[in-house]
């Protein structure tokens, strides 16, 4: 059930301090859904304002991450759009002369007071166990004192002026009103003494300028949300519907992710970051289907989503506002599922890259005839060399003791070994088919189970103990192959038998 029929204007407007996390991943998301659905636009919005703390490489993984996830944006950074530039840091100029205009209207004033007073300001609240805010010293303060005292080049920051009493309500999609007493809401600070306006005023104008309906964003503006529906109201400006999304717990469900937190699952093997889980062979349409499901569901059983059925499906009213916990094993499940409806060409171009990264030199023919033979056992595209590299390892070099079958001798093993050979090398035709009864047979006639003589032959042929069907493999490898492998075998076996 669409829950918004006219067409939406959402942004993601990350600030490019660190690495993008599945937070973030989530919440461009749920925009991206909203925009697609009600045939809206998606806006990317870089907010840069605070260059202490902007990062060059922040942005480009943030970037990087999006278009992974299929998150393609409408108006922003690289595609331009309207309302450019979609840069915080390039629109100064803007934020500066809305911030004059609030102070003209007697919304905001100049603060001259020196970061030492505000430092002594805060440690005197602490003694006192008061909460830390600004004490309102400029707030009296004559214009035309203040004025002179710009005049005279003396440092300021401008601060948004709440209200001495009384009290807002604000409105959440999904708490519904919440009401603040004014009192507890600081004159925060809107433009720094260098002139660089900070978020709150920043995004407000932003939402305001391109025309953002709906504000889709993380909880931890929450606390803040009362101040930016005073600087929007003080403007007089529409309000867009505002939605704040679930906190993310820890896996274990108690207490809310931290940075440290995210250090330790990477410790465990497992990261929050969206490029990580890349590299650790996830693929993208997993992860968007596991972290629609945190905080957001369809229906009491539906887990398995596409990105259309999301587009589809999607609602505000159906986002939960509880925190939300992070179910690893969840993202295993589902990215086997989404693995499995691959197509075979594109499952063979997927696992390329990880096979080149384990140093294997692959070829895509030979790809696509593995890939139907790895698509349901792949968990992640990275156990894909691990699985499968023996199709194009020269030699596999069987672990001998290996070759040994189960409740069996190494002079009986080498016997089915050669049997085997023979038996294969006699085939006219090679497919699995063609394989499979002369391999049965044998085990029969040999007195042995075919688990038996299919795991000698298995570790021979792949090296390894678990593999993909052995017939199919064996199709694949092509007789050549699969005879050299035998006879290098055969020579392990006879080794350990001549021990
Ligand atoms: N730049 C803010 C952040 O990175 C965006 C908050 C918002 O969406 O309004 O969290």
């Amino acid at each position: 059930m669409a829950s918004v029929s006219e067409p939406v204007r959402v942004r993601f407007a990350p600030s490019p301090t660190g690495r993008t996390h599945l937070g973030s991943g989530r919440t461009a998301l749920f925009n991206f859904l909203l925009a697609r659905q009600t045939g809206g636009e998606f806006i990317l919005r870089i907010e840069d304002t605070d260059r202490k703390r902007y990062q060059a490489d922040a942005e480009r993984e943030l970037l990087e991450s999006l278009r992974w996830l299929g998150l393609h944006w409408d108006e922003g950074p690289d595609v331009g759009g309207p309302h450019a530039p979609y840069h915080q840091s390039q629109r100064g100029e803007i934020y500066l002369n809305y911030a004059l205009q609030l102070v003209e209207r007697g919304h905001a004033y100049p603060c001259f007071c020196s970061p030492q007073r505000l430092t002594e300001l805060r440690q005197q609240q602490a003694s006192r166990k008061e909460s830390q805010r600004y004490d309102g010293l400029c707030r009296q303060l004559p214009p035309p004192e203040a004025q002179a005292r710009i005049r005279a080049g003396e440092s300021y920051v401008i601060r948004f002026k709440i209200p001495g009493s009384g009290s807002i309500t604000v409105r959440d999609h999904l708490r519904g009103n919440i009401t603040v007493q004014n009192q507890n809401i600081d004159d925060y600070i809107l433009v720094k003494s260098d002139g660089l306006a900070l978020y709150h005023l920043a995004a407000m104008v932003d939402d305001h300028l391109m025309k953002v309906t709906h504000v889709i964003r993380g909880s931890e503006w929450l606390p803040t949300f009362p101040l930016h529906a005073h600087i929007i109201r003080a403007f007089g400006w529409e309000e867009p519907i505002w939605t704040h999304l679930s906190i993310f717990l820890k896996p274990s469900g108690k207490g809310k992710m931290s940075k440290r937190d995210a250090a330790n699952l990477m410790k465990d093997g497992f990261s929050i970051y969206l490029l990580d889980l890349r590299e650790m062979g996830y693929i993208p349409e997993a992860v968007v289907n596991w972290i629609a499901l945190m905080g957001w569901g369809y229906d009491d059983h539906t887990e398995f989503f596409t990105i259309d059925d999301l587009i589809e499906k999607f609602s505000l009213e159906r986002l939960n506002p509880a925190p939300a916990a992070i179910n690893i094993s969840k993202l295993d499940h589902f990215n086997g599922m989404h693995i499995r409806r691959l197509e075979l060409a594109d499952l063979a171009q997927r696992v390329k890259p990880y096979f080149e990264a384990a140093g294997y030199q692959v070829d895509d023919e030979r790809l696509l005839e593995i890939a139907p033979l790895i698509q349901e056992r792949l968990p992640t595209l990275d156990d894909a060399p691990r699985i499968a590299g023996f199709f194009f390892d020269e030699d596999v070099n069987p672990d001998p003791p290996e070759l040994v079958g189960k409740n069996m001798t190494a002079a009986e093993s080498l016997a089915a070994v050669q049997r085997a050979y023979q038996v294969l090398s006699e085939l006219a035709e090679f497919s699995s088919e063609a394989v499979d009864e002369p391999l049965r047979n044998l085990a029969e006639q040999l007195d042995l189970k075919a688990a038996q003589l299919l795991g000698i032959l298995r570790v021979a042929i792949t090296g390894q103990r678990v593999s993909p069907p052995l017939f199919e493999t064996i199709s694949v490898l092509g007789r050549e192959v699969v005879l050299r492998r035998l006879k290098e075998a055969t020579a392990l076996l006879q080794d350990m038998h001549a021990d």
